[in-house]
């Protein structure tokens, strides 16, 4: 009972707590549209309509209308955690809800808002524009007791029985809008939903180790400089340096329930660079799936086999330094080590 009362508390604490920081960014950004139309609204019937101006009526339009954004833009960001930790658990981080993407899902929602909050501004302000404030959309010129159709200072025809045009800037409402609602809607949708697709398509950029991209992408590319923990491919040939020491391993997928890999190790990482035979070579195997420990040489690395196609090594601290590679893009310097004398 105590603790059915604790949680109904704290969710009621959050959900107010939610609730006011969602009101308070919906009325921020209000504010800014208000003052957008201040200043940038053409024709600028701010001053003569301020008088008349239904703000209160404006916000709550815009709060009604938008009622759906937080909800949804939320769900999304939910959605996207549970799949990043779906990934994670399967050894195959290739969703990423780090910072950056977070921030463009918080400006969605901001953007969402204004786009709200300026439509409710500018019906406003174009209800509270009488036939004698009417003024030229173009030119601001004032049409005050004018029975032309025509602009007299600039010649513009859109005033034709005392229709009002008013927007943010000039010559914009009405023109490709449908095009621009569109574009906009879609953007939208793109940077919501960017932690799934983004790192998808970074990581195949030119330069090395780009960021925001989770390592279960990584893993199919060579990769220097790792972080302590990453997964590389069943069959990547690596690199690792510590202290003087160097060691090459060739991994291998010779059967289902077994990992092979072999190991080449120079106590001094000069005689690698100049070609010299290895210290010596091991033969080694690790059953499947698996986490432990996975020797090379001297040094114990942890493995883990669990993940489908890829290996994910670690490092026991950060002064081994790794360096991994595709079958194919090996440098010429490694794959030039004679494998076949590899006695046990
Ligand atoms: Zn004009």
């Amino acid at each position: 009972m105590g603790d059915s009362v604790a949680i109904l508390g704290a969710v009621s604490a959050e959900t107010i707590l939610i609730s006011v920081a969602v009101a308070a960014t919906h009325l921020t950004i209000f504010g800014v549209c208000v003052l957008a139309h201040r200043l940038f609204g053409r024709p600028s019937y701010w001053v003569d309509v301020r008088s008349r101006l239904k703000l209160l009526s404006a916000w709550s339009e815009s709060a009604r209308r938008s009622w759906w954004v937080w909800p949804v833009v939320q769900g999304v960001w939910l959605f996207l955690l549970v799949l990043s930790d779906a990934f994670r658990r399967a050894w195959y981080p290739m969703v990423d809800t780090g910072l950056p993407f977070l921030i463009g899902n918080l400006a969605v929602m901001c953007l969402l808002f204004s786009v709200f909050a300026h439509r409710a501004i500018r019906d406003r302000v174009m209800d509270a524009v009488r036939p004698d404030d009417l003024r030229c959309r173009r030119c601001g010129y004032r049409l005050r007791g004018l029975t032309v159709q025509r602009c007299p200072e600039c010649g513009y025809e859109g005033h034709v029985g005392g229709h009002v045009e008013y927007g943010l800037r000039r010559q914009r409402e009405g023109h490709h809008r449908t095009a621009r609602q569109w574009i906009t809607a879609l953007g939208a949708v793109l940077v919501l939903l960017a932690p799934a697709w983004f790192p998808s398509i970074i990581h195949r950029a030119p330069w090395s180790a780009p960021p925001f991209v989770p390592p279960g992408w990584v893993a199919h590319a060579s990769l220097s400089h790792p972080s302590s923990e990453f997964p590389i491919r069943r069959d990547a040939v690596c690199v690792i340096r510590h202290d003087r020491g160097a060691a090459v391993i060739k991994m291998e997928e010779k059967s289902r329930r077994m990992q092979h890999y072999r190991v080449a190790f120079w106590f001094d990482e000069k005689d690698l660079r100049s070609g010299a035979a290895p210290a010596f070579i091991r033969n080694e195997e690790i059953a499947k799936p698996s986490y432990g420990d996975m020797p090379v040489g001297p040094w114990t690395l942890t493995c883990s086999t669990h993940a489908e196609d890829m290996i994910w090594l670690q490092c026991p601290d950060s002064t081994y330094r790794v360096e991994a590679y595709a079958p194919d893009d090996v440098p010429e310097e490694y794959s030039s080590i004679q494998w076949e004398e590899a006695q046990d």
